[in-house]
């Protein structure tokens, strides 16, 4: 018989060796990542965008991405500043609009970072077959799940922290956005450098340094996503109110 053993939970390990030992290092691993975004979330609080990103490539090298909806590019250019070649993760749903993939396929032409488009497990059609067509329209939830949420959990694999565009002033769910949090569900460091911008400070970056953005934000979308599930907004309109607007339902399950 081989010197491998099968042990519950954990594929094959060597016989003799305890078989706890893994889950007590990633159980140590998480432990410390907590911490540390709790320290880093009070001492980074009011900090610059830069201090912020600077901060994790420092700490964490390549074991740190960027994740991009492609709505328009500051948050990449960003970090490309400080740690050229990062890896930037877009979740391609298969349902974006074209001046989406647009963005997309402009940062990865010009700027100096490595654009990984995660698809889900499904196509669009093979979701259709198992679940139903337009699930996007009876039940946005699963639908996000699937074509989303198992996507980034799958991407994010490999890496201990991960940094979004999320803003405080993007609606009232995001008011509190830590610039460092840990995001428990998947066990990694949150990074948020620009949580406190506002969208003045986005449009200023934006022609400081001519970053790609989405075409759709000039055709009066304020918010852009799957193109099911965005509409156009009106003026007075909270800047996500274009967002699954048939539904009470304001996240996509990415930051929940
Ligand atoms: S935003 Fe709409 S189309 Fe895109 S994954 Fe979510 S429910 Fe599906």
């Amino acid at each position: 018989m081989s010197g491998l053993v099968w042990a519950a939970g954990l594929g094959l390990v060597g016989a003799g060796e305890p078989a706890a030992a893994e889950p007590a290092a990633a159980d140590a691993n998480r432990q410390e990542l907590r911490t540390l975004a709790e320290e880093a979330g009070r001492e980074l609080e009011g900090a610059p965008a830069l201090e912020v990103v600077r901060w994790a490539v420092e700490r964490f090298g390549d074991r740190f991405c960027v994740t991009s909806s492609m709505a328009d590019a500051v948050l990449v250019h960003l970090v490309s500043r400080v740690a050229p070649g990062v890896d930037v993760v877009f979740l391609d749903t298969g349902l974006h609009f074209p001046e989406t993939l647009r963005v997309r396929d402009q940062v990865s032409r010009t700027m100096p970072v490595n654009v990984r488009s995660i698809r889900p497990r499904l196509t669009v059609g093979q979701q259709d077959g198992e679940y139903g067509p337009r699930l996007f329209h009876r039940s946005p939830d699963d639908c996000c799940q699937l074509r989303k949420v198992e996507s980034l959990e799958r991407a994010l694999v490999g890496y201990d922290a991960w940094a979004t565009g999320l803003r405080r002033d993007d609606s009232p769910s995001r008011a509190n956005t830590p610039v460092v949090t840990f995001d428990t569900r998947r066990g990694k460091v949150k990074v948020n450098p620009i949580a406190a911008w506002t969208q003045a400070d986005v449009e200023t970056y934006i022609s400081q340094w001519d970053v790609p953005v989405n075409e759709l934000f000039g055709r009066a979308y304020s918010s852009v996503g799957c193109w099911p599930c965005t509409r156009r907004t009106r003026a007075g309109e909270d800047a996500r109110a274009g967002r699954w607007a048939m539904f009470e339902k304001a996240e996509c399950g990415l930051h929940g």
